[in-house]
């Protein structure tokens, strides 16, 4: 099969920021040396850009997993302009698709199936997807974003001044504007591009599947620390409306904590979390499914598989047990009726729950 055309302008785009990145900046690094308020200044950029692709383009706009206030609205169209990864309107289209049609070479605009390269870059440097890049039906919501048409609409010039103008400013502010275009410029940008383009190429491949087995989207912490917390990859394509994607408190996921703080401002609002009961109950059937593979080779199988089932219907019965009564308490709560016996009767509950939990783990565990 004939592959689409090149497009030149992507391809002449990420080959020379990458080469400048490999050779100019070490060779400006030896010649002048770099100061710390410039590497500062990376760093700064870095997390701005990629924060503002993570919690602006993807958690806010391509999921609405939670409402921000027009100024940082506005700010994460700049900073998703210096992160030079196109508008917010055209990346939440792809990006939508990608959820709705996960793995499907033909529809996911990045799907992993086609490989590494592909999901990583390969699908930005040919016309795949050429038929609809003009057709924004699924971001119709999008469209009614001030902020975001107007972003879309001066996407280049924004992009130009960004990564251009910017850093310039700050290298001139600093003494230095070739060294500062280099570090907080260039360099720059090709971490944030292929630190960020990890989600849809590693996120994809490499780590465990907890939630679900459905998709090829992994969990993975490594990952996360490169790629603002995004790395917990599985959880979020099975919750994508969740706000977080680490959901453990000591997750590595900055953008979750950056989109709580602006709520604690009060710049951000309606942030949208899965309830646990619903969490614990994928989690629960992921394992019940991979126990069941990892035994069904065994002469007893059908005799394992009779146990963990009797095991997991008990397991779920607690679950929804647990979680009925703990939501009648918190109304009631509400109510200011709840008295000593409901709170007893949700520890006892609750104690059931972590009980069965621990058989549940040791059985699992134990083939
Ligand atoms: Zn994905
Ligand atoms: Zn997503």
């Amino acid at each position: 099969m004939k592959k689409p055309p090149l497009i030149w302008l992507n391809i002449t785009l990420f080959a020379t920021t990458f080469l400048a990145a490999i050779v100019f900046v070490p060779w400006r690094g030896i010649t002048h040396g770099f100061e710390l308020t410039e590497w500062l200044t990376f760093v700064g950029l870095a997390y701005y850009s990629g924060l503002s692709i993570t919690a602006g383009y993807h958690r806010l706009w391509s999921h609405k997993t939670y409402k921000a206030n027009s100024v940082i609205r506005f700010t994460y169209a700049l900073g998703g302009a210096l992160a030079l990864q196109n508008s917010a309107l055209h990346w939440s289209s792809d990006h939508r698709i990608h959820h709705k049609h996960v793995d499907n070479n033909d529809k996911d605009p990045y799907s992993a199936k086609m490989g590494f390269w592909y999901s990583h870059i390969g699908w930005m440097l040919r016309e795949y997807q050429s038929q609809r890049y003009h057709d924004y039906k699924n971001v119709r919501d999008l469209q009614n974003d001030k902020i975001v048409m107007w972003q879309h609409k001066h996407y280049l010039l924004l992009a130009v001044i960004m990564n251009i103008g910017l850093p310039a400013l700050l290298g001139w502010m600093n003494g230095d504007v070739w060294s500062m275009l280099l570090i907080a410029g260039v360099l720059r940008l090709v971490v944030v591009h292929h630190c960020t383009f990890f989600i849809n190429s590693l996120a994809h491949i490499w780590g465990s599947q907890p939630y679900t087995d459905k998709n090829t989207a992994k969990d993975n912490g490594v990952l996360a620390l490169f790629t603002y917390g995004e790395g917990y990859h599985n959880y979020h394509h099975i919750f994508e409306n969740d706000y977080r994607n680490g959901i453990k408190w000591w997750h590595y996921d900055p953008t979750k904590w950056l989109i709580k703080l602006l709520h604690w401002c009060g710049l951000a609002h309606d942030l949208r979390k899965v309830p646990q009961e619903r969490i614990e109950a994928a989690k629960f059937q992921m394992q019940l499914l991979k126990t069941r593979n990892k035994t069904a080779h065994l002469p007893n199988a059908d005799e394992i598989v009779e146990r963990l089932q009797g095991e997991y219907e008990l397991l779920k019965a607690h679950l929804t047990e647990y979680y009925t009564a703990k939501k009648a308490l918190l109304e009631a709560k509400r109510k200011q009726v709840a008295d000593s016996q409901l709170v007893q009767q949700v520890a006892e509950l609750k104690a059931d729950f972590k009980a069965q939990k621990r058989n549940w783990r040791s059985l699992t565990a134990s083939y």
